[in-house]
């Protein structure tokens, strides 16, 4: 068969459920499709329901989310914000739009999280140089918890708030817990490839009420209470529309479900394809982590396969298959070039032997049964 014969699998493609149509649907009825409305509401609660924490402020995207996340833990112009190397570029863009500097951290080879000996080094080492970091973002990669303990512990001890972006990470859980509700501020995203989905949108979490206060304040352009329009300080527009968190109402109820359809997908390709030569799952879920596995990632290893990821990736190309190199560290991209980092030979090593697989939570066994295929007609 040739490959336009089937329709393309897409890595990480959204996947509604049944209810979605219905908070829109009400919210078109109702005429409450602007600004805020009983969506939103309905919403923040579902997620603060879910993840343990005391306030929620749903927003258009995640990368807003770490905007204001990080603008309430007092980053300004001069400030340096540690953050982990190996990410998507929307975990760094918003140190630069305060006009702040990242300093980017090297990852473990277990989690492939932040390394909490290079975080410390890293501390020690730009205390000394006499800039005493503001704040410390830490991502959850691809939905597995970081290490957390160590990490939190670190920040403690220098006094560092923690941001944490578990914009992949909605569903897992740290030693039982939610992850999102470990720092001072939250982060979860909605956009279109992610494990639930409002075509595009993101979230806050905090228990602290005055800045969640703030936070829906700067995000509705700061508007000063007067009958007309005064503001006193800069603000964003930031907030989602309550039609989107219809959708997002929708999407929360089927996150249980969505959590278990991927790990399931993890489980389905490392039982099949863990005695292919040179094909390495990882990371493994360490004990007391539970992670949502959105997405599914493998290593090649060179000394049992002249296969790279990227012939890879081009042979599932040919078969009309997605899929997608790791993220290329921050620490490599032209856009902070000059910014400090601490290790990065860990984070470059997976950038260069990693791929991540269809995850789709929607895949069928054929689908499954495709990338099964392509991968073995290589390898
Ligand atoms: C998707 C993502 C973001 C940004 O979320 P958006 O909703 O797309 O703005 C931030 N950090 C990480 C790690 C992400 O994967």
């Amino acid at each position: 068969m040739r490959s336009q014969d089937f329709d393309r699998l897409y890595l990480s493609p959204p996947h509604l459920g049944r209810h979605e149509l219905n908070y829109l649907h009400k919210a078109i009825e109702d005429n409450w499709v602007a600004p805020v409305g009983p969506n939103l509401d309905g919403f923040e609660r579902d997620i603060c329901e879910f993840t343990g924490a005391g306030h929620c402020v749903a927003l258009t995207s995640g990368t807003a989310a770490i905007h204001l996340g990080l603008r309430l833990l007092g980053v300004g112009p001069g400030d340096e914000v540690l953050c982990s190397s190996f990410t998507f570029v929307a975990t760094a863009s918003p140190i630069l739009y305060l006009g702040a500097t990242p300093v980017f951290v090297d990852s473990e080879t277990t989690t492939w999280n932040m390394c909490p000996e290079r975080l410390r080094e890293a501390i020690e080492d730009r205390i000394r140089q006499g800039h005493r970091p503001k704040a410390l973002i830490l991502v959850h990669l691809y939905g597995m918890p970081a290490r957390l303990r160590e990490i939190l512990a670190i920040a403690a001890e220098f006094d560092i708030p923690v941001l944490e972006d578990a914009a992949e990470a909605l569903g897992s859980r740290y030693e039982g817990q939610p992850l999102g509700s470990f720092g001072a501020v939250g982060v979860f995203s909605f956009n279109g490839n992610k494990i639930l989905t409002t075509s595009g949108g993101g979230a806050l979490v905090t228990n602290d009420a005055v800045w969640a206060q703030k936070a829906r304040f700067w995000a509705t352009q700061a508007r000063d209470a007067a009958p007309y329009y005064q503001h006193s300080e800069l603000g964003y527009n930031y907030r989602l529309s309550n039609l989107l968190a219809g959708i997002g109402r929708g999407q929360m109820g089927l996150l249980e479900d969505r959590v278990k359809k991927r790990r399931e997908i993890h489980a389905w390709y490392c039982e099949r394809l863990r005695h292919v030569p040179g094909l390495v799952f990882a990371p493994q879920e360490p004990a007391g982590s539970r992670t949502n596995r959105w997405l599914t990632t493998v290593l090649l290893d060179a000394e049992q396969t002249t296969v790279t990821p990227e012939q890879l990736r081009l042979h599932l190309e040919t078969r009309n298959i997605e899929s997608r190199p790791l993220w290329k560290p921050l620490h490599l991209q032209p856009l902070f070039a000059d910014v400090p980092h601490y290790g990065g030979v860990v984070c470059e090593d997976l950038f260069a032997r990693g791929l991540c697989l269809p995850s789709g939570s929607a895949m069928s066994d054929m689908d499954l049964r495709r990338v099964l295929e392509a991968v073995k007609e290589l390898l």
